[in-house]
């Protein structure tokens, strides 16, 4: 599967915000996002300090795209699918997108707090380390359903980063539409979770909407 292995700070300095692609990281002083006074913080590249014109309509949705899906590390073509997903759900379909990428598994293992960063939840569930209601499962666009349990393998827990995540883990808050249990390493998804629910920088999916509808 194709991914970007380029510097991940890059990602956030292109979209002006944090996206928090780099875990515990992010959260220190050493993020260049924080540590940049504001006038320095400029997007990345050769002409990033060009004096910059106001963005147009098209500009406004695409950059708004790209912060969403380069926050949960998707490539275009399967947030594409995504979004067309959304779209054939009814209802919101902004609102939609965002619940699908939500439960994703990646996603659903780093909201656990089994990984540092989508990035790494991805190779973990990759690696095959995960089942869902207890059939292993190594597809990182898995979707989780209501009920669903996704569990670290018996296998794996016998692993030393998983014997780490057992004692560091249960210090992580995790969302309300998820509940854990740190004995079994596993979490039962509650529901499908609402606007409210998803911890998130501010983004205004409606503008992913507009980009996908021109
Ligand atoms: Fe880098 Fe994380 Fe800061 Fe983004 S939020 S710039 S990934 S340290």
């Amino acid at each position: 599967m194709a991914r970007y292995t380029g510097p991940v700070c890059r990602i956030c300095r292109r979209e002006g915000m944090k996206l928090f692609l780099k875990g515990e990281r992010c959260f220190g002083p050493k993020c260049p996002i924080v540590q940049r006074q504001p006038a320095k913080n400029f997007p990345p590249g050769q002409h990033g300090q060009k004096r910059t014109r106001r963005p147009s309509e098209y500009g406004l949705q695409l950059r708004e795209k790209q912060k969403i899906r380069r926050m949960y590390g998707i490539m275009e073509r399967q947030f594409r699918r995504h979004f067309e997903e959304a779209e054939r759900r009814g209802g919101v379909t902004g609102e939609n997108l965002l619940q699908i990428l939500e439960m994703r598994l990646d996603n659903v293992v780093y909201r656990l707090g089994f990984a540092d960063s989508r990035n790494q939840a991805r190779q973990l569930v990759r690696h095959g380390h995960f089942t869902v209601n207890g059939r292993k499962t190594n597809i990182p666009s898995f979707i989780v359903k209501p009920g669903d349990v996704v569990a670290v393998r018996p296998q794996s827990r016998e692993r030393e980063y998983f014997k780490i995540v057992a004692e560091t883990a249960g210090s992580k808050q995790v969302p309300e539409w998820i509940s854990r249990d740190m004995e079994s390493l596993s979490g039962r998804i509650i529901n499908a979770p609402t606007p409210d629910q998803i911890e998130r920088p501010p983004f205004n999916e409606q503008l992913v909407v507009e980009f996908y509808s021109r």
